[in-house]
């Protein structure tokens, strides 16, 4: 292994322990591996002086006090910066054996099992020729989401610890649980005490995404009535088949297979049960737009009135459950500037900013459906999730350096 910046060295010794939630587990962590990583980081804070402690479920929490004048410091938010422990249950998870292919040249790298870094199946290795790539060895993904935002707040605590550049108070907050969808659950909010954050856990640098999905559920049941098929003349009224049409009446082309940007979607995904007698699907409603939703709500309702009077007989019902909303709503409504700033600081470390956008549901969202406006930063890692999962040298120090940008700007223009 080469000798390696601070930042990256602490991802390559991160990545090597092993973090894997989850999702059968009820219990949190899900994994009590999970705590490893944070009782690790919890030491090296202190080691540094930091205001640092674990709880029981293996949430870090930290503080760095404000370098500005009390009377500015009180009247500027209180800024947070998360990232997960937690590595994805999709692929092996350990032992992640990282290894650092120094000043790429664009061609295949070929790892372990026959993994393979490929340029025409991975673009975005393209745009980092010169780079020095970290890859696992091909048995386990590396872990880049999220240790690279782990590593990068780590490396940001050491460095600004006795920096007197203007900054507001940090709050530091590594979860637990984020892959398997349960990284906020037991956060105590009043501790991590944030008025504004942002998770370090996106991909290619300079994305910035602030809008998820506004998310919904419809459960339409069919009510039918049933009779021994063979004396069922005029007299059955089949839900199954009543089911079937309405799922048939859904738009082909607004579905997750079809769509992507910007787009939204109708996706039947379960249908329980499934009788003559009665049947029912649920099918999740996906836009980004408030009068998206409402519009999608009303296409299902309308499809289902227009099926139910094809087939007098047969009763359907449509109920709807909200899941979350569009974060860009609550962050607009609590403090704009997250997103703002966020732009001006990577402009100001000469990275161009791209705003991208979720097509699914974040922590940071839930975080900011409670008050604390959070918007997603880059990492510089790709291909999440997968055994050629990579990051860069590069990158992580490109991170840190716009992160760092970012904290900077909210203590010279955050006041309010
Ligand atoms: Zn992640």
């Amino acid at each position: 292994m080469p000798s390696l910046p601070s930042v990256a060295e602490r991802f390559v010794r991160y990545v090597r322990i092993d973090t894997q939630s989850d999702p059968d587990s009820a219990a949190t962590p899900s994994t009590e591996k999970q705590k490893d990583l944070s009782r690790l980081l919890e030491r090296e804070l202190q080691a540094l002086d930091i205001e640092a402690g674990m709880d029981g479920f293996g949430y870090v929490y930290a503080r760095l006090p404000s370098t500005l004048d009390p009377e500015t410091a009180a009247r500027t938010p209180v800024l947070g910066l998360v990232a997960h422990v937690d590595t994805s249950p999709d692929e092996p998870g350990g032992p992640v054996r990282p290894l650092v292919h120094e000043n790429y040249q664009g061609g295949v790298i070929a790892l372990a099992d026959g993994v393979t870094l490929d340029p025409t199946r991975q673009p975005a290795l393209l745009d980092h020729l010169g780079h020095d790539l970290i890859t696992s060895d091909g048995t386990t993904l590396l872990g880049s989401d999220d240790k690279a935002g782990v590593a990068v707040i780590m490396q940001l605590a050491e460095d600004l610890r006795d920096d007197p550049a203007p900054r507001p108070e940090l709050r530091l907050l590594f979860t637990v649980d984020e892959e398997i969808g349960r990284g906020v659950d037991r956060l105590d909010v009043e501790r991590f005490g944030a008025d504004a954050a942002y998770t370090v856990d996106g991909g290619a640098v300079g994305e910035i995404s602030a809008e998820t999905f506004n998310a919904a559920e419809a459960t339409v049941t069919v009510e039918g009535v049933t009779v021994h098929p063979g004396y069922a003349k005029g007299v059955l009224v089949n839900a199954v088949t009543v089911l079937a049409e309405f799922i048939g009446g859904l738009p082909a082309d607004e579905a997750p297979d079809t769509t992507e940007q910007r787009e939204g979607y109708f996706y039947p995904h379960t249908i329980s049960p499934g009788g003559t007698g009665r049947a029912a699907v649920k099918i999740l409603l996906r836009d980004f737009a408030d009068e998206g939703m409402a519009r999608r709500k009303a296409f299902i309702q309308n499809l289902a009135d227009e099926v139910a009077a094809r087939h007098p007989g047969a009763t359907i019902r449509v109920a709807f459950e909200d899941s979350y909303r569009n974060m860009l709503r609550y962050i607009e409504e609590t403090d704009a500037r997250t997103v703002g700033f966020a732009v001006a600081a990577a402009r100001a470390v000469g990275i161009e900013p791209v705003l991208k956008l979720v097509r699914g549901g974040t922590d940071g969202a839930r975080l900011s459906e409670r008050g604390i406006p959070t918007p997603n930063l880059f990492t510089g890692g790709h291909d999440f999730h997968s055994r050629f999962e990579w990051n860069t040298v590069q990158n992580l120090q490109s991170t840190l350096e716009y992160v760092k940008a970012l904290v900077r700007h909210w203590g010279e223009h955050g006041r309010r």
